[in-house]
């Protein structure tokens, strides 16, 4: 039996579920989307869910705002928590380039409308009383963004989409992906779906799935630790909770979870993860952690938060994260190949996944973009890259962390 729809989405992280609950408020609700395993079960569920409103790209920014406004509209709706903590964040100026260069963004966002100020160590002390300034210039503040439940996030967009009669197979795999009589046809262990329109939002996975296409997409895997601490009395001790910081220095980004903290780490000469093919039956699994190599960024982030180091370490999560060789992800139509869409590549998917729902939902129905978005066009790489130079770009995008120019989205 073949099955007809008009969108088959595959992959149900939180990207997918964005792209299928942003359709379903447009009113295209003759959708299905496909998940081999559980949603949440690639990259979602182990990530530390920040969202930051700092960047240099007005359109970029605008994904991570409306990701927090639609994340926030999905729990209204199905009254599921997306666990939306606003702490703010501050972004450290460990140079005057930093200060002077976050200083230019004030325009920027006094036209997005959102808030955001430059504050000098003394407000910085006040704002995160745990943070060591000296030696610091300054930070950027944007006080209403913060970190969400990655889980909870993507099973409100879930809800919300099936509430409006959106389709979900989990435990279904994609497994042929060609083109046939017009429409997309997709070989499922549950028979065949053809439909108009495709989206491949499987993040690592997609560079697999696309070749059977004659696509040659630039999307690797790499390693990423996360920290986190046992509690700390001074950090419980506050009556309300910490901004996140972003340290270029490090670099790094450190949020409080709980009492202790949770610390994203950006390795200098970062690993790539499965380079050859992903391992067919790799599941809800972690990565063997590493805490050796990351001991030299941690000593850095000790400068910053003394008591960090005293904290005693809790747990580390070593999971693979999806990188495109500029760290933006591949978001929009595959030229060439009507009804054929990306939402793939997401490095700051739970920052950004929200906002790109919308954002891919809006230029599939009214068959252009509601902004001009280029930085994130799949195009870009359509003249091909050599895989050896993919992996350098990867690598050295990574490893960048929060160095200027802000090029990579990291969130
Ligand atoms: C340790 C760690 C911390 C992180 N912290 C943050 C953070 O604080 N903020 C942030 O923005 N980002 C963070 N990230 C990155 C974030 O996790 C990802 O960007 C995001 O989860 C990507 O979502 P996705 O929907 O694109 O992919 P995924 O969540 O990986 O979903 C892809 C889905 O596709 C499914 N799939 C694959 N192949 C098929 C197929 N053939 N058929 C059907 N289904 C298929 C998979 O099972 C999977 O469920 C972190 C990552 C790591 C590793």
């Amino acid at each position: 039996m073949t099955e007809h729809v008009r969108v088959a989405i595959i992959g149900g992280g939180i990207v997918g579920c964005s792209v299928l609950y942003r359709l379903a408020e447009r009113g295209w609700t003759d959708t299905l989307l496909l998940e081999r395993r559980e949603l949440t079960s690639g990259s979602t569920w182990h990530a530390a869910g920040n969202v930051t409103y700092f960047g240099h790209y007005p359109g970029l920014t605008r994904l991570y705002v409306d990701s927090i406004r639609i994340y926030l509209k999905a729990e209204r709706e199905t009254g599921r928590s997306v666990g939306f903590h606003p702490a703010g964040s501050l972004r450290l100026a460990t140079t005057r380039e930093e200060l002077d260069a976050y200083r230019r963004l004030a325009p920027m966002y006094d036209d997005l409308g959102i808030e955001y100020r430059v504050v000098d160590p003394a407000v910085m002390a006040e704002l995160h009383p745990l943070l060591a300034t000296a030696g610091l210039f300054g930070a950027a503040h944007t006080p209403t963004d913060g970190h969400v439940d990655a889980s909870g996030a993507t099973h409100a967009l879930a809800g919300a989409a099936r509430a409006r009669g959106a389709r979900i197979k989990r435990r279904c795999p994609a497994e042929r992906l060609r083109r046939v009589a017009g429409a997309w046809e997709i070989t499922t262990p549950e028979g065949a779906v053809r439909a108009e329109h495709l989206v491949l939002a499987c993040s690592f996975w997609t560079r697999e799935l696309a070749r059977q296409l004659d696509l040659d997409l630039p999307l690797y895997a790499l390693e990423h630790h996360e920290v986190i601490t046992g509690s700390i009395p001074e950090l419980r001790a506050l009556d309300f909770e910490v901004p996140t910081v972003r340290d270029p220095y490090a670099p790094s980004n450190v949020r409080q979870e709980g009492g202790g903290f949770l610390c994203g780490v950006y390795e200098a000469h970062p690993r790539f993860w499965a380079v050859e093919g992903i391992p067919p039956d790799f599941g809800e699994d972690l990565l063997p952690p590493d805490l050796e190599r990351l001991e030299p960024h941690l000593l850095r982030v000790i400068e910053r938060l003394p008591a960090f180091g005293e904290a005693g370490v809790k747990a580390v999560n070593n999971g693979p994260i999806c990188y495109a060789p500029d760290g933006c992800p591949l978001l929009g139509p595959v030229e060439g190949h009507e009804g054929l869409w990306l939402a793939a590549g997401f490095a700051v998917g739970i920052g950004t996944g929200g906002g790109s729902g919308e954002f891919l939902a809006h230029w599939m129905v009214e068959g252009e973009p509601a902004h001009d978005l280029p930085m994130v066009h799949p195009s870009r790489f359509s003249n091909g890259l050599t895989r050896e130079r993919c992996l350098t770009l990867i690598r050295e995008t990574y490893a960048r962390g929060y160095a200027l120019p802000e090029a990579s989205g990291i969130g």
